[in-house]
């Protein structure tokens, strides 16, 4: 009964997240969740548009905001479903620093990170997961910094459970946000996605089945990634659950510290 919404979307042709949108459908309808107690939260970006074309309670805020609504939604009602989104600029550049915190803190959230390398709907600047070489306009010669690798940022930062996908591999992402979603705690999924008017073009993957080829001869999974020497896995990146772990979920924890449980 989640369904997308009566606005087309806006998305350019070719465009990986839509294929994101109906995985996240999915995952919700095999939940059987009721949409009404569902809260998508977003800030400003292509990926932040997603939640206006769904049909459920949507919140789209501020750029890099997104996680701090989130946890003021969760915090009001814990009795909701809450799913942050975001891409890669807007969690680890102007929202990085919410994205640790609520890493660390372990609030019943599933933060959905959309990782195009890029900022494309502003105009294809270098975001922190832009790897080191590749051009962006604001990187006409390419970008000299290092990336980010978000999975192991959430891991670092105290996220309990982490999981990366690829657009390449729908039916795959739609079982890890499903996982994602069941999991106590704050869950992290980095979803790498071709943008291939913004990031694709400036390095010569212009069309999106290049960009999802791309995805597919880059990807390993993590059994097999844990095999690998460090020369076969060079240029590569693991995907599935990469990791998860129990720990006290925050409201809880924050209940019985207070004496309200
Ligand atoms: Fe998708 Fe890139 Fe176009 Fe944004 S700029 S809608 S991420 S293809």
């Amino acid at each position: 009964y989640l369904r997308a919404g009566k606005i087309p979307h806006i998305w350019c042709p070719g465009c990986g997240y839509g294929i994101i949108m109906k995985s996240v459908i999915r995952a919700v309808d095999s939940l059987g969740w009721d949409k009404d107690k569902l809260v998508f939260t977003s800030g400003i970006g292509c990926a932040s548009r997603l939640p206006g074309y769904i049909d459920a309670n949507t919140l789209h805020t501020t750029h890099g905001r997104s996680l701090a609504f989130a946890t003021g939604v969760k915090m009001a009602k814990p009795e909701l479903n809450v799913i942050a989104l975001g891409g890669d600029g807007d969690m680890t550049a102007i929202g990085g620093n919410h994205f640790i915190h609520a890493c660390r803190r372990n609030i019943d959230i599933t933060c959905l990170v959309f990782n195009n390398y890029i900022y494309g709907m502003t105009g294809g600047q270098y975001s922190p997961t832009t790897p080191k070489g590749s051009r962006a306009t604001t990187a006409p010669y390419g970008n000299s910094d290092n990336q980010f690798d978000i999975a192991k940022l959430a891991i670092g930062a105290g996220a309990t459970f982490v999981a990366r996908s690829t657009t390449y591999h729908a039916v795959p992402m739609e079982k890890l946000i499903k996982q994602a979603f069941e999991h106590k705690g704050f869950s992290v999924v980095e979803i790498i996605a071709g943008c291939p008017t913004g990031y694709g073009r400036k390095n010569k993957l212009a069309s999106p089945s290049a960009m999802i080829e791309w995805q597919k001869d880059h990807s390993v999974n993590k059994a097999q990634w844990e095999k690998m020497t460090d020369e076969e896995k060079a240029g590569k990146f693991p995907i599935g659950v990469l990791h998860q772990e129990s720990r006290p979920e925050f409201i809880e924890a924050y209940d019985a510290n207070v004496g309200l449980s």
